[in-house]
């Protein structure tokens, strides 16, 4: 039996070293989470949840 683990919206985040994940409003504490990849994760408040693979968008 597992339980359910909420899924969150994530927004692609471009820094000078690497590409991260910003997720915006933690489901449990409100916060910001930066996160490497998409999947399921564990913020550092605790919080377990499924970072949405956000759609790519086409760059020019
Ligand atoms: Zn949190």
């Amino acid at each position: 039996m597992t339980s359910p683990i909420p899924e969150v919206a994530a927004q692609p985040l471009t820094t000078a070293g690497q590409p991260q994940l910003l997720v915006v409003e933690c489901p449990r504490c409100g916060a910001t989470h930066r996160h490497l990849a998409a999947g399921e994760r564990r913020a550092p408040c605790g919080a377990r949840y499924l970072i949405d693979r956000t759609p790519t968008e086409q760059t020019s």
